[in-house]
């Protein structure tokens, strides 16, 4: 089961609001409502106190009587506030009584309060209660005031409707919250989605086989820019690869036509009778065929060390040392041909492929012996510096045109093929070169001056700090 992103942001949002807006319902009813009735309780006490203040002022201590007119106005004041008075004299003779002034009042208003405390709570259990008070002038006692009401506390009209409001403002609030959700989750996800739609339909492409598309569209969300970048990287090494893959088909294709169609045209002519198959004419045949099968071979070196397929095993290692035991190796042929081979340089460890860069050494120095004549000289030097370890191959050999030194690491170039044909190069040694040094995070460079000699560089980095080829 799958869930769109719209859904699943707004029903978050939505929960959000609910829980908020119910948490919002949960504290007002409880809490603020607990705090509410006990200063309702409170406030009880309170006024009765200041009834019975009020009242000590109308009586004279002098005299010993009430100021009657008063005492009643301050119990029909009462009666309003929902208290039900009686006072009595120190005697025990009844000054004032409500019930006496209006006994039906009395009872609708205790009514009333009764019905406004069942509408909120329907469990409440109070009644009509009754408090005494001893009304004092100074030390002299005046009387006792006797305060009905409905207790322990009583919510008046206004109460309730100050109540009532904020559960609808809390309703209001709850609802503004939901329908902020739904307009939250539609935006933010219409924003996520655009870039991810694209994003998909981006890799479906790829997926069938249509690399030049790229995701234009920005987000400002991190994920979101990796995501696209990703994809974007995975069309773009596609691409790529894509070229070399065509480019390595038509140059195999071009390098295999000369040899075979030499072959065919020499086998036809023999075939005819045209040409007697003599063991010259079978000889060229056989070259011709050498030819082909070396190309094959430098095929699947190339394909061992370019694109994909390199692999690189890492690890530390004296490259001075590597220098080393190569020119042993390499000894006898330098003998042979009669050109001095030395190597110069300071032990040096790198972390690198040893085989690897090792085959790029070789590589380096096979050409510059092919290249050099008898009596030449070729050296290898390594160095370091800056983070970076120097590897140079110098001869003082045939050298390279200005033309062709551009193109010397790409595949198959030959400067000069007829030359080469001698040589019997296939023009794919450097460009294994440079697929390893570029491998490791390095830089191939050569320079050169036709009858003078050649100096290849190879950079690599000491330590990298990450291994570009995983
Ligand atoms: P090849 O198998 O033909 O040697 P490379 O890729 O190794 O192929 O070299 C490409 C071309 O670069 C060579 O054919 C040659 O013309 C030129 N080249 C390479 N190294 C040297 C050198 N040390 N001196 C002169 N020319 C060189």
């Amino acid at each position: 089961m799958s869930y769109s992103l719209r859904s699943k942001l707004s029903i978050s949002y939505l929960f959000l609001a609910l829980l908020l807006t119910g948490l919002l319902i949960v504290m007002v009813n409880f809490f603020f409502e607990k705090q509410f009735q006990d200063y309702r309780i409170k406030q009880i006490q309170q006024n009765n106190q200041e009834i019975v203040s009020a009242l000590a002022q109308q009586f004279s201590a002098e005299t010993g009587t009430w100021a009657e007119p008063y005492v009643e106005s301050i119990g029909i004041h009462a009666l309003e506030q929902g208290l039900i008075l009686k006072i009595s004299d120190a005697g025990g003779r009844v000054v004032w009584d409500a019930t006496v002034h209006n006994n039906g009042l009395c009872i609708q208003m205790i009514n009333h309060m009764s019905s406004n405390m069942m509408t909120r709570y329907p469990d409440f259990e109070g009644g009509y209660m009754e408090s005494s008070y001893a009304v004092r002038k100074g030390d002299l006692f005046a009387g006792t005031a006797r305060i009905g009401y409905y207790g322990p506390f009583f919510l008046s009209d206004n109460d309730l409707a100050f109540i009532s409001t904020l559960n609808r403002m809390i309703v209001i609030i709850g609802l503004v919250a939901l329908i902020a959700a739904l307009i939250l989750g539609a935006v933010m996800s219409r924003r996520m989605i655009k870039p991810l739609s694209r994003a998909v339909s981006a890799a479906g492409e790829i997926s069938r086989g249509y690399y030049g598309g790229r995701i234009t569209e920005k987000s400002d969300t991190r994920e979101i820019i990796q995501l696209t970048s990703a994809i974007n990287g995975l069309a773009e090494s596609l691409q790529t690869q894509e070229g070399l893959r065509k480019r390595l088909t038509s140059d195999v294709a071009h390098e295999l036509r000369t040899p075979l169609a030499t072959l065919q045209s020499h086998m036809e002519a023999m075939i005819d009778g045209i040409w007697e198959p003599d063991s010259e004419r079978l000889k060229s045949c056989h070259e011709e065929i050498i030819r082909i099968s070396r190309l094959v071979g430098d095929l699947e070196k190339l394909a061992r060390f370019e694109g994909e397929n390199l692999r690189l095993d890492k690890s530390v290692f004296d490259v001075r040392e590597l220098a080393g035991s190569i020119k042993i190796n390499m000894e006898a042929e330098f003998l042979q041909k009669g050109v001095h081979l030395s190597v110069q340089g300071d032990s040096t460890s790198v972390l690198a492929d040893r085989d690897k860069i090792s085959q790029v050494m070789i590589n380096l120095l096979s050409n510059a012996l092919k290249f050099t004549d008898e009596g030449g000289k070729v050296d290898l030097a390594v160095e370091q510096g800056q983070g970076q370890v120097l590897i140079t191959v110098s001869d003082t050999g045939a050298g390279i045109s200005e033309e062709d030194l551009p193109h010397i690491f790409e595949r198959f170039y030959r400067a000069d093929p007829s030359r080469n044909r001698l040589t019997g190069g296939s023009g794919i040694g450097l460009a294994i070169v440079k697929a390893i040094v570029e491998a490791h995070g390095g830089a191939v460079s050569a320079e050169s001056e036709i009858g003078k000699g050649s100096r290849f560089t190879i950079k690599v980095p000491e330590r990298p700090e990450e291994d570009t080829r995983r």
